[in-house]
């Protein structure tokens, strides 16, 4: 891809912002968040419908969104959503990989992978399947659990990534109270997942 082609790319960026990773593998560490509009998976729980329709969000240019994440010093940049994978992202992970970060993306795997990524945490819905391609390459799978058939739906996944593919269960934030007994007794006697909290809801950073 040339430079000028390069140019005319842009992405709707919901937002963007510099915090610590709340969820997952990468819990506690800084990072640059990039969230992207679109998402055409419907989770009834979704906490950022805001991000659904693209066209609400302004278009930025990969110049633009590597010179705001490279104002900060931490070099770890996740590319959420929305979906992300809903564009394809090459040039931009190439853009951020020349300016030093580790890429690292947060999917419902229901669209083509594109991007080079550092780390994939694949996160798959019921209200849209995702994708097989992406099994294999998942670093994480963090499975959100709302109620007690999630565990079986889970395991249906943990059996199609790869055997070195962290696992992670993660309350859905409004059923917090009722859901973490259940995944804490599931850990304990399936003891290849861990626990992930939404840490960034507990000390109120974005
Ligand atoms: Fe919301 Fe993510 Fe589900 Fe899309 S995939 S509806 S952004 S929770």
């Amino acid at each position: 891809m040339t430079k000028a082609t390069i140019d005319t790319i842009q992405y709707p960026v919901m937002e963007a912002f510099y915090t610590l990773q709340g969820e997952g593998y990468h819990q506690g560490k800084a990072a640059y968040f990039v969230r992207l509009g679109g998402c055409d998976v419907g989770c009834v729980w979704c906490d950022v419908k805001d991000s659904w329709e693209a066209g609400k969000h302004p278009l930025q240019s990969i110049d633009d969104i590597v010179a705001a994440a490279s104002v900060f010093p931490g070099r770890m940049a996740v590319v959420t959503g929305g979906e992300p994978l809903m564009h394809n992202l090459d040039a931009l992970t190439s853009a951020l990989h020349t300016a030093g970060f580790v890429t690292n993306i947060e999917t419902s795997g229901a669209w083509p992978v594109s991007g080079s990524w550092d780390w994939i945490c694949l996160s798959p819905k019921k209200f849209k399947a995702p994708l097989p391609e992406i099994l294999p390459l998942a670093n994480e799978l963090k499975v959100v659990i709302y109620n007690k058939s999630d565990f079986e739906w889970a395991e249906k996944y943990a059996a199609l990534v790869s055997p070195s593919c962290k696992l992670f269960l993660q309350p859905e934030w409004s059923k917090t109270a009722l859901v973490t007994p259940l995944i804490i007794d599931y850990i304990k006697d399936h003891p290849r997942w861990e626990f992930s909290l939404q840490l960034h809801k507990y000390i109120h950073v974005p």
